[in-house]
C-alpha cells in the first residue's frame, strides 16, 4: 500500500454519533455522508455507521446510488438540487427526494403515478439561504400540492441555516449583525459584497420563517409531515429549539466543530490521522534553495527530508512554508513550495531516516491549523483530501 494514507477510526465516529444523539434526544439523527463522508472514505464509513443512523444525508443522487450499491438499507435523503431527469433514479434506488419546487414535486407525483412506485419526499423550504427551496412567503402552493400528491409519501419538511455556527458570536465579539458579517468574511479572506451587512440572517429569523410555513398546515387542520428538520452541526450545538424531529450533523459527526468560537457542549473528537513516511533524507548546504520558485533557502547545513504527498493529495500548495508535520513525534516546519506529489521538511540536526513515520494531520495537528495555514475552513480541509490517498479503517475504542 502507498506509504501516504488516511487512518480512520470508526469507533470514534460511532462515539461521536452516540454523544450527539444523547444531546439531541428524542430527535432522530441524520448522519451526513456526502463528499466521500467529508473525506473520510464513504466505502468504509457508511457500512459501519449506517446501522446506528436513523437517516443518511447526501448532496447528490449519485452519492445515494453509490450507498445503495454498497448495500446500505438506511433511508437516504438527497439534500442537494435535483434535475427532473434524475427522478427515475430516486425510484430505482429508493432515495428520498428533497422537493424544492412545485415543478419538481409535480414531476415526481406524475412519475410515481405512471410507474406505480413509491417515493418518499421531504419538502425543502428556503428561510434564508437563497439556495434551494421555496421561500416562506411562497410556500403555500407547494404545500397545497403536496397534500394532493396521493402517490408520494410526504415524510418530511426542512430548511437549512446560513449562520447557525455564528449564533454564539453575537454578544461575544460584537452586537451588530454587520460586525458579525465582517468577522465571518474576514476569517477566510472571503470578500463580502458592499451591502452584505444589511442581509445577515440570524438563525432565530430563519426559525420564525420555518414556523410560519408549518402554520400553513395548522390553518388547514392538516398534520405537518412527521419529520421536521433544520439543524446542521452549528444548530445542533447551539439552538435546542431547532432540533425538531431530527438533526443533520455533518462536520460534528466527524469530530470537528463547525466554528472556533463555539460552545463545545457535545463531546466529539476527530477520527482521522493522515500518515506518511519519509521517502528521502539528505543534508542540504547553506545557500541552497528548496523546491520550485526557490522560496526557502538553507541558512546553515540542515537535514531536509522529502515526504511523498503533495497538493494533488489535498495537501494544499497554499500551506507552503507554513505547515508543520510530526516526525517521530516531534514537530517540524514544512519548507519550500509544496509540489504536486511531494513536499520537504526541515528537521535541522535531527537524525531522520527514510521510512520514519510522518503525521500530516491528527495526533495533535488539527483541522483548524490546516485551515489556518491554507486560508480556508475545516470543511474544505477534510473534503479536499484526495482520492489518491488510501483510507484505512480501524476500530480503536
Ligand atoms: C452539508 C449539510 C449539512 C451538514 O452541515 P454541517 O455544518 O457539516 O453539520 C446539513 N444539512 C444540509 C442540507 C447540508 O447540505
Amino acid at each position: 500500500m502507498r506509504p501516504t494514507y488516511l487512518e480512520v477510526n470508526l469507533s470514534q465516529l460511532k462515539q461521536n454519533l452516540e454523544n450527539i444523539r444523547k444531546h439531541v434526544s428524542p430527535a432522530k439523527v441524520l448522519v451526513v455522508l456526502k463528499a466521500n463522508a467529508y473525506g473520510h472514505g464513504v466505502d468504509g464509513v457508511a457500512p459501519f455507521i449506517a446501522p446506528f443512523a436513523d437517516y443518511i444525508g447526501v448532496a447528490i443522487v449519485e452519492e445515494g446510488i453509490h450507498l445503495r450499491k454498497l448495500g446500505i438499507a438506511t433511508p437516504i435523503l438527497v439534500m442537494g438540487g435535483t434535475l427532473p431527469e434524475q427522478l427515475p433514479d430516486f425510484f430505482e434506488y429508493d432515495l428520498t427526494l428533497a422537493a424544492s419546487s412545485l415543478d419538481l414535486l409535480t414531476a415526481a407525483e406524475q412519475l410515481a403515478e405512471s410507474t406505480r412506485k413509491r417515493l418518499k419526499v421531504h419538502l425543502k423550504v428556503d428561510t434564508g439561504m437563497e439556495r434551494l427551496g421555496v421561500r416562506e412567503y411562497e410556500a403555500e402552493p407547494l404545500i397545497e400540492k403536496s397534500m394532493a400528491c396521493s402517490h408520494l409519501e410526504m415524510e418530511g419538511i426542512f430548511t437549512h441555516f446560513a449562520n447557525a455556527e455564528t449564533s454564539s458570536l453575537r454578544g461575544r465579539f460584537c452586537s451588530s449583525p454587520e460586525a458579525i458579517s465582517n468577522f465571518v468574511g474576514d476569517c477566510f479572506g472571503e470578500r463580502a459584497s458592499p451591502r452584505n451587512d444589511e442581509g445577515f440572517v440570524e438563525s432565530s429569523l430563519q426559525l420564525e420563517r420555518f414556523e410560519e410555513v408549518l402554520s400553513i398546515y395548522e390553518k388547514r387542520s392538516e398534520p405537518h409531515p412527521p419529520i421536521r428538520h433544520t439543524a446542521n452541526s452549528g444548530a445542533a450545538l447551539l439552538l435546542p429549539e431547532s432540533h425538531y424531529d431530527m438533526v443533520r450533523p455533518g462536520i460534528l459527526f466527524y469530530g470537528v466543530y463547525p466554528a472556533r468560537e463555539i460552545e463545545k457542549n457535545i463531546d466529539v473528537k476527530p477520527a482521522l490521522t493522515w500518515k506518511s513516511k519519509v521517502a528521502y533524507s539528505k543534508v542540504t548546504l547553506p545557500g541552497r534553495a528548496v523546491s520550485y520558485g526557490s522560496l526557502w533557502q538553507a541558512e546553515a547545513r540542515t537535514r531536509i527530508v522529502t515526504i511523498p504527498c503533495g497538493y494533488a493529495d489535498g495537501y494544499f500548495r497554499r500551506m507552503t512554508n507554513q505547515a508543520r508535520v510530526l516526525i517521530n513525534g516531534k514537530s517540524y516546519p514544512q519548507v519550500g513550495r509544496i509540489c504536486m506529489d511531494q513536499f520537504m521538511v526541515n528537521v535541522g540536526e535531527d537524525g531522520v531516516s527514510v521510512g520514519d513515520e510522518v503525521i500530516l494531520f491528527g495526533n495533535g495537528i488539527t483541522a483548524e491549523e490546516l485551515a489556518d495555514w491554507t486560508g480556508t475552513n475545516e470543511y474544505e480541509v477534510l473534503t479536499s483530501i484526495g482520492a489518491r490517498v488510501p483510507r484505512v479503517f480501524v476500530q480503536i475504542a
